[in-house]
Order: C-alpha cells, then sequence, then structure tokens
C-alpha cells in the first residue's frame, strides 16, 4: 500500500476525480488502482475563489514496487506505515497490588483503558460524579449561579474537555500513531467515523457524554473498577516510594503504581502534593479573555463568495502576533458556533472558555484571546506561584463580573478605547448565567492589556471586522494549561517519587483531549512496564 500526501482538488469535484487524481499522481493507467482510501482530508481556504481540498490517501496499485522505485524522490509518495497499536505487555499471575489511575479525564481515561487491555485491572479514582449527574450540576452554574466546587466542568467523570468544542486534534509528535489508537475506540464508543479523516476533526459536547459511558463500560468489562466521588486527599510516602493513598472518606488504599492525572485545575491537589516533597515547578502558560464575533463574520472573512459551503462548516481560525513589549498574543481554543461557557471550579472565582455542539451551528465563534506569560511574571518563586496569580484574576473577575457568577465583559471598541462598556452592542454574549459590561483592563495586568491592543489591529487586517468595535470580550480565560508541572524521568516516573506517575494537562504533558490521552497511553505502558520487571 503507498500514502499519498498533498493531493490537491477543487472544492466541488465529481467523485470520481479522486480516484483519477490519484492515478495520474502515481503515473500509472487508472485500471492499475486496485484499491484506495482516505487517511486525512483537509482543505485550503488561503485563496477564497478557488478553495482546494487536500488529501492524503492510501493506494493498492498493480506493480507497487516499482512505483515507489520511480517516485524515490518524491516526498509525497512512502509506504503506507502500518499504524496498529500493539500491547507492549501483559499483567502476570497473581500481578499483587493493582495499579490505581487519579482522574477520568481523557488522560486517565485512557491509561485506565490500556492498563484494563493490558489486564492490569486498574482503580480509577475521580473526584467528581459520573457524567450524566456532573452535567446537571455544570448546567446548576451557567442556569442558577451555584458552583459546586467538586463537580462542574473542571471535575468528574471525562475530565474537563467533556463540556467542549470536542477538537480532537494536536501538534504533538506521534511517530507510533498513539493518536489513532485513540480516535480508533471514539469511534467504536460512539464517535462518527469521520473523526478518523478529517484533519481537524470535532465531536462537541453532547457526543463526548455517551462515549465517556461507553469507554467506562468497556474499562470495567476488561476488569477495571471506577470509583467517583472519591477525592484524593494525600499521598502516604515511605522512602520516596508510594505506599498508598488517603481518600477524603477517610479510606486508604493501597497502592504501588499510581497515575497521576488530575488536570490543570486540581489546586488543592498540587498544594498537598507540594506539601509531601514531591517535585514540582513552576510553568509558562497563558491568560486573557475570550473574544466573541458572529460566526457569519468569521466565515464570510475566512471563505468568502464559498461561505456556508456544506463541506466547509463553520470557519475556524488560528491567529498569533509577536507584540513590541516582548509578549506573543494569539488565538486559543476556538469554537466555531459556539458557546462561551463559566469554566469555574472554586467559589468566588469566574474562568471563561469555551464549547460548541458537533453541528456547530450557534450564532457566534468564540475563541480564546490569550497572551503567554512564564514564572518571572508570576508573584514569587514558589512552586505554586502561578496558581496564586490565577486566583488573583479569577477573583477580580468575580467582583468585577459582580459577584454571582457573571462574567465581566467589554466592547471591543470600548477596550481599544480604554473605556468602560456600560452596554452590549451587536453581538449577543452566549456566556451564562450572564455578562455584565465594565472595564476588563482593571482586571489584566498591564502588559497583557498592552499586548491585546496592539494585537487586535493587526488580527483585524487578518479577518476584517476582528477588531470590530461590537466585537465582545468577556473574561477571564486563566485555565489554558497547567501552572505547574510535576516533572518526571525517563521512566515517566516522578523525580524524586517512585511509583508516581505523573500525566495529562494537569502535570503539564499535554495541553487538550488528544494529546492528554495520548500520554496517557505512554504513562500506562510505563505503568506495565515497571509493574512487569517488580
Ligand atoms: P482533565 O480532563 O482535567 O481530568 C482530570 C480529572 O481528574 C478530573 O475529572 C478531576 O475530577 C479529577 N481529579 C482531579 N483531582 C483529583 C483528586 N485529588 N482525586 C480524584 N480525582 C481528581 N481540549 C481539546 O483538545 N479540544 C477542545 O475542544 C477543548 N475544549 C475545552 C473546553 C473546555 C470548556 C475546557 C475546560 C477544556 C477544553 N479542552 C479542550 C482542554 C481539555 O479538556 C484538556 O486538555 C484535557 O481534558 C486534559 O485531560 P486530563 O485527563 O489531563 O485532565
Amino acid at each position: 500500500m503507498l500514502r499519498i500526501s498533498e493531493l490537491k482538488l477543487p472544492l466541488d469535484y465529481p467523485p470520481e476525480a479522486l480516484p483519477a487524481a490519484i492515478a495520474a499522481r502515481l503515473g500509472v493507467p487508472a485500471g492499475d488502482l486496485i484499491q484506495w482510501s482516505v487517511w486525512k482530508r483537509a482543505h485550503d481556504a488561503r485563496r477564497k475563489s478557488a478553495i482546494l481540498k487536500v488529501y492524503i490517501v492510501d493506494a493498492e496499485v498493480a506493480g507497487e514496487a516499482a512505483v515507489l522505485d520511480r517516485l524515490a524522490g518524491d516526498p509525497h509518495v512512502r509506504p503506507t506505515p502500518d499504524t496498529t497499536y500493539r500491547p507492549v505487555a501483559r499483567a502476570p499471575r497473581g500481578q499483587g497490588l493493582r495499579p490505581v489511575v487519579i482522574g477520568a479525564g481523557p488522560c486517565g481515561l485512557f491509561a485506565g483503558l490500556i492498563l484494563a487491555e493490558m489486564g492490569f485491572r486498574p482503580i480509577i479514582l475521580d473526584r467528581g460524579k459520573v457524567v450524566r449527574e456532573r452535567t446537571k450540576d455544570t448546567w446548576g452554574l451557567w442556569r442558577r449561579s451555584e458552583l459546586n466546587p467538586e463537580s462542574n466542568v473542571q471535575f468528574g467523570e471525562g475530565g474537563a474537555g467533556t463540556f467542549s468544542d470536542g477538537k480532537l486534534y494536536s501538534q504533538i509528535k506521534d511517530p507510533r500513531f498513539l493518536g489513532r489508537k485513540v480516535l480508533t475506540e471514539f469511534v467504536q464508543a460512539g464517535a462518527p467515523a469521520e473523526i478518523l479523516t478529517e484533519a481537524h476533526p470535532h465531536i462537541g459536547t453532547f457526543r463526548l457524554v455517551t462515549m465517556v459511558e461507553r469507554l467506562r463500560a468497556k474499562i470495567e468489562g476488561l476488569g477495571g473498577e471506577y470509583r467517583f466521588q472519591t477525592r484524593v486527599s494525600d499521598v502516604e510516602l515511605d522512602r520516596g516510594r508510594v505506599r498508598g493513598l488517603h481518600l477524603h472518606t477517610g479510606e486508604f488504599l493501597e497502592a504501588e503504581q499510581v497515575v497521576l492525572a488530575v488536570g490543570h485545575s486540581s489546586r488543592d491537589t498540587f498544594e498537598m502534593l507540594h506539601d509531601r516533597g514531591v517535585h514540582i515547578e513552576a510553568k509558562p502558560f497563558s491568560i486573557g479573555f475570550r473574544i466573541e464575533h458572529p460566526q457569519s463574520w468569521i466565515d464570510k472573512a475566512l471563505f468568502g463568495p464559498c461561505a456556508g459551503h456544506p463541506d466547509l462548516g463553520a470557519a475556524a481560525y488560528s491567529l498569533s502576533h509577536h507584540c513590541a513589549n516582548g509578549r506573543t498574543a494569539y488565538s486559543f481554543c476556538m469554537c466555531p458556533g459556539g458557546t462561551v461557557v463559566a469554566a469555574a471550579s472554586e467559589p468566588g472565582r469566574v474562568v471563561t472558555n469555551g464549547m460548541s455542539q458537533y453541528s456547530r451551528n450557534e450564532r457566534n465563534a468564540n475563541a480564546g484571546f490569550v497572551v503567554g506569560i512564564t514564572p518571572a511574571d508570576y508573584p514569587s518563586e514558589h512552586p505554586l506561584a502561578g496558581v496564586a496569580l490565577q486566583r488573583e484574576l479569577e477573583s477580580r473577575a468575580f467582583v468585577a463580573g459582580g459577584k454571582d457568577y457573571f462574567a465581566p465583559g467589554q466592547l471591543v471598541g470600548d477596550f481599544l478605547a480604554g473605556r468602560a462598556s456600560t452596554a452590549l452592542g451587536e453581538v449577543v454574549p452566549s456566556y451564562r448565567p450572564g455578562v455584565r459590561p465594565t472595564d476588563l483592563a482593571a482586571v489584566m495586568p498591564d502588559y497583557v492589556i498592552e499586548a491585546m491592543r496592539e494585537a487586535l489591529p493587526v488580527f483585524g487586517r487578518k479577518i476584517p471586522r476582528y477588531d470590530d468595535p461590537e466585537a465582545l470580550l468577556t473574561g477571564v480565560e486563566t485555565r489554558t494549561s497547567s501552572p505547574v508541572r510535576i516533572t518526571r524521568g525517563a521512566d515517566l516516573q516522578s523525580l524524586n517519587v517512585r511509583g508516581l506517575f505523573p500525566a495529562g494537562e494537569g502535570a503539564g504533558y499535554a495541553g487538550g483531549i488528544l494529546s492528554a490521552a495520548v500520554d496517557g497511553i505512554k504513562v500506562a505502558e510505563a505503568v506495565a512496564r515497571a509493574m512487569v520487571e517488580a
């Protein structure tokens, strides 16, 4: 089988054009093409008047070796790699203590699945509730301003990405095609098969809920065990080794191999780990606001006359600008046709994020509009100083929003002019429970505001109306990635605690659903190797 990349066709090509293009690309008669399939599909909208579909395809042709020889210098024709996932170990008979996974987000879920598939019968703990009960609590904040600190957008089955756009792509290097394993499991659990072939797949919130439930059933069927509403409140260490976990119920769970997949918002857990002497360091992340425009503005700006074409869907963007003050301002976690969501997990704090449904057909486009910061910007050199900064900004947002979980908001025109907004404009905010107009500049450090004021007109030149005076900012966006790294060594164990495997976004080793799930697989393999060698 041959893999052919950079195969380009017009947006509205007839069905027979793709096999014809494959044969032409390989320089073989159409009759020599035995079979073919699409590996990835994207579109190139750089020329709005001539949008292209871009394919990576796998093709079987007669005389494959000769074709490959003839095209040896062509970087876009290669033998198709083997992407099958193969387990690295098998649980020995009488394996001893079961491995424990803390966190049922994408990282913990895939760590649990891989351990279960290898026969290790993991125990998966999560402080939050099963996904359907969690959904009710999450809506409680959005509809009634009632925050449950243990069951919300950040905590509970499925983890932080459950109420999201469900974007399933990543920039990580993935030579073993572990991302394919993740996507394949998702499809078996109910995701649309197109996530395997779309270059930028997404599944939206509702489908994620069902998929998470089905994956739980699979793990349980393989001998794994879940315990929800079970917060790990302490770790028992002895001479640099994990001996067990104290649960908030008072129970002690003996354990020698623990995957720590707690996400970026488990601040009390970071504090506990730091108090116990687990090596933690401050790491860079980004802060800012969320920006909303009507999706129709973005579609028109990016797709021109092709806006609304059924094959293109709602347009997505990614923007970045290096500012004169040395900062980088960029768009983050863009959600086409989605909503801005209240993403706080602590009382008295306001945090924004974004989500969408599979259809992406809500009125507005939203994206984080954030500026990169480093530990040099944090209030102290303490490893958890980034957490302290997040808390400070989120508390300021709570006060600026009126202390009832409304988000503070400002029109872009007012933000650029340096005056408070007193009313909302053309863009109807999607954030619930609501948005109160104010001066957002009072909430963020000056260097962030300065960078944003410089970047907005630059982005407006790339996407017309991006800096429209009526576009809307809400805030604050502080949970862009983990403010800490729980550093691990080559064996993926904590630098100074044997048996503790920091993993996923909270530990600083992932930045999204797919990368967190892939990291979960890698860590599960490391746990399995450690257990087999023990
Ligand atoms: P998490 O998903 O955060 O899971 C951690 C889990 O650990 C939680 O369920 C928590 O309850 C549990 N936990 C924490 N502490 C303890 C403890 N002490 N004891 C027991 N359990 C504990 N990423 C994308 O790739 N695409 C998107 O479209 C996208 N949209 C997003 C939208 C929103 C609103 C949010 C909040 C995030 C979004 N993300 C998105 C980011 C993505 O969700 C995260 O990168 C990903 O979930 C990280 O996975 P994780 O498993 O490492 O951690």
